[in-house]
């Protein structure tokens, strides 16, 4: 069984050999015997008379082997033939009663280290012809090792791995099997590198090194490609045993690693990718089961995740939206629309809603639905919507050029409301630039009504107090109880799009949106219909005496500029 973890060659020149003598005839090998002894260096050697034996001799493992040309019915090269066969790649000088060139040139090119005539050999060339080619033979294993294994742990490096791996792809195209790639990475391995010092960091992964080769099958292969990145290939195997080797990789990490009396806790994160004959090439098996793997990391590591492209995709744009989220908060990098509210009857603007519009630097465009849950969920909505109302009163003075006596409509969420934080901002801002607070609405929705019932109704009332207006978003997507509209602290009510969708041709949601605006008037409140795409929806809002829409009929959201090459200003 060959072992996961090869060390490196060494070559001793005092080293007992181990010589593996192969003559079919008993006085040329007593000869042989005799020159070996005279030499007075100390040798181990076995025998064998003709090229059955000596196969079987191998078994022994010698170090080098003085082979007879005659043997019996074979010869010499039939032996070769076997070792080749067998992949048993040792030094082998060729001792012979046959001398000449052809077989010479013949040993030569079989890769024969050296060739003796019988004749002339004697006990001090034969021991320099043994000991220079045991030397050449060891300085040649060393360089294989270093071309093909990591000095380090031992383990095959990534350019062995890779041979391997593209063996694995032809395989399982030629045969319809499935293989596995797994792509491990030592959790934390910087952090104790750099605490407990380089010497312990190595000794580490050697420890990491040695479980992993015991969990593994021999025909498996364990690798390290680098720092504390390793790779596992697991031949023929299923995606359920895949897992499986995957689970008890993260398990032979629970019991801690024993380094100069410290016992070092650390995990892995895997990353699993099963291919088939599917699979389009051994880099795409390579890239895909580490992109599992930065999953895992991203889920919190001691874990493993299997390649799945949906996930991946899911879970890129994550970070991507959390990226673009981070850059807006820190760095204001965000945009702001700005959608007209126009009086249903005359036409003209009343109003600006601000509408945040993300997109990122290598273009993709993503909507405020996506990124505002992600903003919740890192807790950033206060400094967020604090960048909000900074660049909607920037740009104040020009919409209200474009539309005098204009309101400025800006979202905020649930979650402003947990302190004054927002409120105080605000107020702040408005009193530094010397707006009127009542030409601001803040646009609320009704869940801010379960989710801060402590503290949403003292802040709104505040902030009517200095002026400020409220209005209740979405109305009509969720509770939307009638109740919300005789006490609550708003001003206005804005009619949920899906709402207006079935109207007018919907006689109960034609009823209902009137009736709804019917009371809001009652009541005193504003209403402005929302989503308002189509000149029906128009002329019933204006039948029934909805003052104000907002939609794409009357206005898509737009950038400052554009609004101002769309509308002239006033005066
Ligand atoms: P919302 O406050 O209900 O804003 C109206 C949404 O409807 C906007 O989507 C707007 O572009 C879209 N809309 C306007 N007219 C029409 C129409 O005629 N047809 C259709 N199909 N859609 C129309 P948007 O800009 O994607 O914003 C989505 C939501 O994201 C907003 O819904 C609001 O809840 C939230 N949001 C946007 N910007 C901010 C912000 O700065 N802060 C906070 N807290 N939330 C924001
Ligand atoms: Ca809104
Ligand atoms: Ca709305």
């Amino acid at each position: 069984m060959e072992s996961q973890l090869q060390r490196a060659p060494v070559n001793q020149n005092d080293q007992t050999l181990k010589l593996l003598l192969v003559d079919d005839d008993a006085e040329d090998l007593y000869f042989l015997k005799r020159l070996l002894a005279k030499s007075g260096r100390k040798h181990n050697v076995i025998e064998a008379s003709n090229v059955d034996q000596a196969v079987a001799q191998l078994q022994q493992l010698p170090d080098i082997v003085l082979l007879d040309y005659h043997l019996g019915d074979q010869n010499g090269f039939d032996f070769l033939g076997h070792m080749q066969r067998a992949g048993c790649n040792l030094p082998v000088i060729m001792l012979t009663g046959v001398d000449n060139d052809e077989l010479d040139q013949l040993a030569l090119t079989k890769g024969v280290a050296d060739f003796l005539p019988k004749r002339v050999v004697n006990p001090v060339t034969l021991d320099r012809s043994i000991r220079y080619a045991h030397r050449d033979f060891m300085r040649l294993q060393q360089l294989e090792y270093l071309a093909h294994f990591d000095t380090l742990t031992g383990l095959c490096n990534r350019r062995l791995f890779m041979d391997r791996l593209s063996h694995s792809f032809e395989g399982v195209k030629r045969h319809g099997t499935s293989c596995a790639l797994l792509y491990i990475d030592v959790d934390g391995f910087k952090q104790i590198n750099d605490e407990l010092g380089h010497a312990l960091g190595d000794e580490l992964l050697r420890g990491v090194a040695e479980r992993m080769s015991g969990i593994v099958r021999s025909s498996d292969t364990v690798a390290r490609l680098g720092g504390d990145e390793f790779v596992i290939l697991l031949e023929n195997i299923s995606a359920a045993e895949a897992h499986r080797v995957a689970q008890k990789l993260l398990h032979t990490m629970e019991t801690p690693i024993e380094l100069q009396q410290q016992r070092i806790h650390c995990s892995l994160s895997i990353g699993l990718c099963v291919f088939n004959e599917e699979s389009r090439s051994p880099d795409e098996i390579l890239t895909s089961a580490d992109r599992a793997l930065y999953q895992a990391k991203t889920l919190g590591k001691h874990t493993y995740c299997s390649y799945n492209r949906n996930l991946i995709d899911a879970l890129s744009r994550r970070v991507l939206i959390e990226q673009m989220v981070q850059q807006a908060v820190e760095s204001g990098e965000f945009e702001l629309h700005y959608q007209p509210r126009v009086c249903s009857r005359h036409q003209n603007v009343l109003g600006f809603e601000a509408l945040s519009r993300w997109s990122s630097r290598d273009d993709v465009q993503l909507s405020p639905l996506d990124c505002i849950p992600v903003l919740e969920a890192m807790g950033l909505m206060d400094p967020f919507t604090c960048r909000v109302i900074n660049k909607a009163l920037v740009d104040f003075p020009a919409l209200d050029a474009l539309a005098p006596g204009c309101h400025l409509s800006i979202n905020v969420s649930p979650s402003n409301f947990a302190s004054s934080r927002v409120k105080e901002y605000l107020l702040d801002q408005l009193h530094q630039r010397g707006i009127d607070p009542s030409r601001i609405e803040l646009e609320v929705t009704e869940n801010l009504f379960i989710e801060r019932q402590d503290s949403a109704i003292p802040m709104l009332e505040a902030l009517r107090a200095e002026g400020v207006r409220v209005a209740l978003d979405d109305f009509g997507t969720g509770y939307s109880s009638l109740s919300y509209l005789s006490h609550l602290p708003i001003d206005t009510i804005k009619l949920d799009r899906n709402f207006l969708q079935a109207v007018p041709h919907s006689e109960r949601s034609s009823v209902l949106v009137a009736t709804i605006v019917d009371l809001a008037g009652k009541l005193n409140l504003n209403v402005v219909a929302e989503g308002v795409e189509n000149q029906a929806q128009m002329e019933f809002l204006q039948a029934c005496g909805c003052d104000e829409v907002q939609g794409y009929l009357t206005g898509r959201p737009m950038t400052l500029a554009q609004l101002q090459t769309l509308i002239a200003p006033a005066g």
